[in-house]
């Protein structure tokens, strides 16, 4: 019998494998590349909303876990897949500055806002307005990160590339059986893919749509990331993500054209080159009414447990939920109210 069986392989996966290999637990994970919400991501963690300035939920402290949990996995797999990347937010008007100014007094922000007004020197963008510079952020290779890691599981014969299938599962009293295969636990991590899970498709997700395009500029040579109305983030060789859509209508995994249009006119807004789109990208993000993760346990089956609900921002939710769930498993701890499934109980 092995410890656990992991349904999903993205962040959230990801984060709960990282932290049973941690602890020597054995585990086998299923990925049935249905959702690709992690695999085209930003790969950018940033502690504060741009909208409005505030600081996103419980920053510091996801941050202070993040950072070191992906540095460990970089040595790990041996390859660069974490970089600091400088977030320059460019500003529309002088009543933004002044906002950007209020909010860099408040104490929460203090650490991650710079008080200095940056001007723009690079001839490609158009910055009448100046940028603020936020600290603390940076860029993960996810999707490389991810491949390697997957790697590295059908090494050690821990990872099977097929769909679980829900129907197939024996749920006893000490353990789960599935096709033969017998675990103490099941931690279902499939995004969006959680519509389709009898145990857990009353839980009330929403998914929002989020899709990048890819460009080649060769005069924009831009070093840092930058945030207007959307964001660009230099990849190398001249390429560039330049995103993302927000859409919680359309469910549907392709790229649309209406994306396409809709980024390219913001960009065109500030950009002043020649560019040429060479790609496009399509996820649906795992949201929640609430903003807040899905964490917990089944309320009939107690050897059966979740992890969603990272929304937007899941490099920096992922490690420190998984640690929750983890602590409340193994150890009994107790998961605090705003993230624990118990909250959607009246929904079933
Ligand atoms: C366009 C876009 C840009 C983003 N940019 C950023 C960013 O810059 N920074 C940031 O922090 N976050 C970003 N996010 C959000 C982040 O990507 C999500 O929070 C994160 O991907 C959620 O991870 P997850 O593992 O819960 O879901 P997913 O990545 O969707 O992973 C779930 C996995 O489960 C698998 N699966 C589902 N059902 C089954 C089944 N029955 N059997 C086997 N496998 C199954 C799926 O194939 C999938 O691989 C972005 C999202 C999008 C869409």
């Amino acid at each position: 019998m092995i410890d656990y069986i992991i349904v999903g392989f993205g962040l959230a996966g990801l984060a709960f494998v990282e932290k049973l290999k941690n602890n020597n637990k054995s585990f086998m994970v299923y990925e049935n590349y249905s959702q690709k919400s992690s695999r085209v991501a930003g790969g950018l963690y940033n502690p504060v909303i741009l909208k409005r300035f505030t600081a996103a939920w419980l920053a510091s402290e996801q941050l202070e876990l993040a950072l070191p949990f992906y540095k460990n996995i970089q040595d790990n797999l041996g390859e660069a897949l974490v970089s600091e990347l400088p977030v320059l937010r460019r500003f529309n008007n002088i009543e933004e500055q002044n906002l950007w100014f209020e909010a860099c007094d408040k104490p929460v922000l203090k650490t991650f806002l710079s008080s200095e007004l940056i001007r723009n020197e690079n001839e490609a963008l158009d910055v009448p307005f100046h940028y603020g510079r936020v600290k603390g952020t940076g860029k993960i290779d996810i999707k490389k990160l991810l491949s390697l890691y997957v790697l590295d599981l059908e090494k050690k014969e821990s990872l099977i590339k097929e769909s679980l299938e829900h129907n197939e599962l024996a749920i006893e009293t000490d353990f789960i059986d599935y096709k033969g295969l017998r675990a103490k636990n099941i931690v279902f991590a499939e995004g969006f893919g959680v519509r389709n899970n009898p145990f857990f498709n009353y839980l009330p997700l929403q998914g929002n749509k989020g899709e990048y395009i890819i460009i080649k500029c060769k005069d924009l040579q831009l070093k840092e990331a930058v945030k207007s109305s959307i964001f660009i983030i230099p990849l190398g060789d001249d390429l560039y993500k330049v995103g993302a859509t927000y859409n919680n209508q359309d469910k549907t995994p392709d790229i649309t054209t209406s994306a396409r249009e809709q980024l390219q006119m913001k960009l065109e807004r500030f950009l002043k080159v020649d560019y040429e789109v060479v790609d496009q990208v399509a996820g649906i993000r795992p949201t929640i009414r609430d903003r807040r993760p899905l964490i917990g346990t089944h309320p009939e089956y107690k050897n059966m447990h979740i992890i969603n609900g990272l929304g937007s921002r899941g490099i920096l939710i992922g490690p420190y939920v998984a640690n929750k769930l983890y602590d409340f498993i193994e150890n009994d701890g107790s998961l605090d109210k705003e993230i624990d499934i118990k909250r959607f109980e009246n929904l079933r």
